[in-house]
């Protein structure tokens, strides 16, 4: 099998038996290194600073090479531990192979892969994090199957197979001169465990596991892992019922994937609570960030170039390093009695092939990539199906070729600090909407990313001729991506070009209702333009109202026109809302002494928007036109309320 392999060349490599332990973890600061590292305060002598390596030997078999910063192959685990990495952490899967011994993946990772990766990690004077995932194959929040060889079970058949399953892998790991630090007993396990899905029953798995470590490594700690610390309220759920059940456990650990787990102050609050209310250690157990956007395997990877990410991070090297070292200070700083922060998959590369096909065979004979069609056996509607390679190779910490990234010395940079010239890291892209009527006038600068995680204003060029904006505004409404450079980078303006909007602060984004009058005619409480993205329809302001006595919302929202050029118009107008009870809604436009009204509109519910309007109007040389929106409800509840957005006067051109 694969890792026999590695094993061998583990032996050769690094001479990793007992009593040969090579400590080369620096205990001083490395030097040399281009990236911006601000120092994080108070970082305890012995801090996880920790990497799950848990497919390096599925890797290894599948023919890559792994490389020191000359580029010269080398141990992974060595190059691992001069950059500042104390720990390794392994998955444990009971058993992921099928009946003819095909893997099914994802480094097809059990005791035996763990018990190789803990020898080659103690070579290196790292102690090893064993990841008991009690499943056989991934478990996460959104599945917790029970091994196969426990499937059936009762609760207490299945907890002594646990306990006996755990004290026969902890033995194998301390047979081998495997110096084990902890043990995590469940991998993210969201309310499920092994296939139990209640407490009662998740908590005796928990307690096998516990136990059994106890006897065989009495000096290791007892993680439990749980995810999504941005749902409120979770973390203390869980803590409260391994308190109630009393689980015997040390630690209790996160994942962080900054791009899904909400902010990292969140995180340090709720893992505070925890420790403060009950007494516990805690852990960052999971995070990464991507160093760049693309895909180097042909298989698609979770966050990268397309994916709606709020970069608060570029994916940039720099990026990544700003990212875990910010993990880091809110462990050291923030989330109290934090042991560490192992960092994910960070050798999950790809395995080199230069085609889907070709990579493919590797993943399939090695189980390189995340999933084998193999684990249809045990997992036919996910891994079955979508079976494919690594979806983090853009969030590893060594290239495509094998070669560290210099983010990966952030774990011993963030002791000392690497204040280098700040400088521009990447560019954000520019957005920029020009009606047809106006000028495109190309922003002189662009926003940049500095290393050291600051924005500046930075001067830019664009590649654009004044012939080539000339055809954009005679092409009418239509979208453009134009290039520019700016620090030897390239810059991208998005630029739409919209129909001329005739009206003034249209969306209220001026910051208030300038331009609008509002005839309050039934004594509303409220009735102003508010600044709340999350509830405009566009950008940050909308016109709010609320009322709490019944049929006090009616009022006209309008706007007096001058200066119309004659033609033909069209206005629109956009609402949504709640608690309006009975309503009458409708767009006008005043015009000659004469109302035009539009179709009734209503208010429904929370973030459903209705936009309405006048078709179409003729406006005379010189006429006034007053355009608006008539408001009233009954209102219920609490009293109706709502927000108006987005206006438009357009000319319609035939
Ligand atoms: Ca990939």
């Amino acid at each position: 099998m694969c890792w026999m392999a590695a094993a061998c060349l583990c032996l050769l490599l690094a001479g990793c038996g007992k009593g040969s332990v090579k400590d080369v973890i620096p205990k001083k600061k490395l030097e040399g290194n281009s990236l911006y590292v601000k120092k994080v305060e108070n970082l305890p002598e012995d801090f996880i600073c920790g990497m799950d390596a848990s497919s390096v030997l599925a890797e290894e078999a599948s023919g890559v090479v792994y490389r020191n910063y000359a580029g010269e192959e080398q141990d992974v685990f060595q190059t691992l531990a001069e950059a500042g990495v104390n720990t390794i952490r392994v998955r444990v899967w009971n058993d992921p192979f099928d009946a003819e011994g095909n893997g099914f993946g994802g480094g097809n990772c059990n005791i035996d892969t763990a018990v190789e990766i803990g020898k080659r990690a103690t070579g290196f004077g790292m102690s090893l994090l064993v990841d008991f995932h009690y499943s056989d194959f991934w478990a996460d929040p959104n599945k917790q199957m029970c091994p196969r060889a426990w499937e059936g079970m009762a609760i207490e058949e299945k907890t002594e197979a646990a306990y006996q399953y755990t004290k026969e892998c902890l033995e194998k790991l301390k047979k081998a001169g495997v110096k084990v630090r902890m043990v995590q007993v469940g991998n993210e396990t969201n309310g499920a465990l092994a296939g139990e899905t209640k407490w009662f029953d998740i908590q005796y798995i928990m307690q096998a596991g516990a136990k059994a470590t106890r006897e065989v490594f009495p000096k290791a700690l007892v993680a439990v892992h749980f995810a999504n610390p941005e749902t409120a309220g979770r973390y203390m759920d869980y803590a409260k019922k391994l308190d109630y059940y009393q689980v015997d456990y040390d630690v209790f650990a996160s994942s962080y994937y900054p791009f899904w787990h909400g902010t990292l102050e969140n995180l340090g609050n709720v893992l505070s609570e925890v420790a403060q209310t009950y007494g516990k250690k805690t852990l960052i157990v999971e995070t990464s960030y991507a160093y760049t956007g693309e895909d180097t395997d042909f298989s698609g990877n979770t966050i990268g170039d397309g994916s709606a990410v709020v970069k608060n991070y570029p994916y940039t090297v720099q990026g990544q390093a700003n990212s875990v070292r910010d993990v880091f200070d809110v462990a050291a700083n923030h989330a109290k009695d934090c042991l560490g922060v192992v960092y994910w998959e960070g050798t999950w590369i790809s395995v080199g092939g230069s085609s889907w096909e070709e990579n493919s065979a590797l993943w399939e004979k090695y189980g390189s990539g995340w999933a084998s069609s193999y684990a249809a056996a045990y997992d036919p509607d996910d891994a079955g199906k979508y079976y494919g390679g690594s979806a983090v190779d853009n969030q590893a910490m060594f290239d495509a070729e094998g070669k560290p990234l210099e983010s990966l010395q952030v774990f011993n940079l963030i002791r000392y600090g690497n204040e280098v010239p700040v400088k521009a890291d990447a560019l954000e892209d520019t957005y920029l909407e020009v009606d047809l009527n106006g000028t495109i006038a190309m922003p002189e600068k662009v926003n940049a990313v500095m290393n050291d995680g600051s924005k500046q204003e930075v001067p830019v060029t664009w590649k654009v001729t004044d012939a080539e904006l000339q055809k954009m505004y005679e092409g009418g409404p239509a979208k453009y991506e134009i290039a520019g450079e700016a620090e030897g980078m390239q810059a991208r303006c998005y630029l739409s070009m919209v129909e001329y909007n005739f009206l003034e602060n249209p969306g209220f984004e001026d910051g208030g209702s300038e331009g609008w009058f509002v005839e309050d005619r039934g004594g509303a409480d409220q009735i102003y333009a508010e600044e709340k993205g999350t509830d405009s329809l566009s950008g940050t302001w909308h016109m709010h109202f609320w009322s709490a006595k019944p049929g006090t919302v009616d009022f006209n929202l309008m706007q007096l026109v001058r200066d119309l050029p004659a033609g033909d118009y069209r206005f629109e107008i956009s609402i949504m809302g709640g608690d309006a009870g009975e309503t009458e809604i409708y767009p006008f436009v005043m015009l000659g002494g004469e109302m035009i009204r539009g179709d009734l509109m209503e208010i429904t519910w929370y973030n459903d928007w209705h936009t309405g309007g006048v078709a179409k109007f003729t406006v005379p040389e010189g006429e006034l036109v007053t355009v608006g929106l008539h408001v009233k409800c009954a209102g219920e509840g609490n009293g109706a309320w709502g927000k108006i957005d987005d206006a438009k006067l357009n000319s319609v051109s035939e």
